[in-house]
């Protein structure tokens, strides 16, 4: 399965934890990061992720492309809701992105988890 992980500034340390409870079922997987928080995720987990360009510099348009393209299967988009965002027309455009394709989406960490949980209990598989 083809998983994109985002944390936008103030979640990422959110988006750290989650990885780090669900490192296991997130191995097996094929992982996709912007930037930054590929290089957070990496450097605290040791999981192995492609990362694409920093958010505000492309990499929200890259994972937006993938999308596109029907080539992702589950987004974590952990995003911070009370900051405004230099790249929010890109932020919009992925988000809609995931509905066009209908593809699975969590923004933020009550439904993050309900997403991980069913993949770690095999209820969710594509
Ligand atoms: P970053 O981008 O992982 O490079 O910080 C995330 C975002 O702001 O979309």
């Amino acid at each position: 399965m083809k998983i994109a992980l985002i944390a936008h500034d103030k979640k990422k340390n959110e988006i750290i934890e989650l990885a780090k409870k669900y490192k296991d079922v997130l191995e097996g997987n094929e992982l996709y990061a912007t930037g930054t928080t590929g290089t957070l995720i990496m450097g605290e987990t040791g999981l192995s992720i492609h990362r694409m360009k920093s958010g505000p510099l492309g990499g929200d348009q890259q994972i937006g492309a993938m999308l596109a393209m029907g080539e992702l299967d589950l987004i974590i988009f952990l995003r911070d809701p009370l900051t405004a965002q230099p790249h929010e027309p890109d932020v919009s455009a992925l988000l809609r992105l995931g509905d066009v394709q209908k593809i699975p989406l969590a923004t933020n960490m009550g439904s993050a988890t309900i997403m991980l949980e069913a993949l770690k209990n095999k209820t969710f598989l594509v």
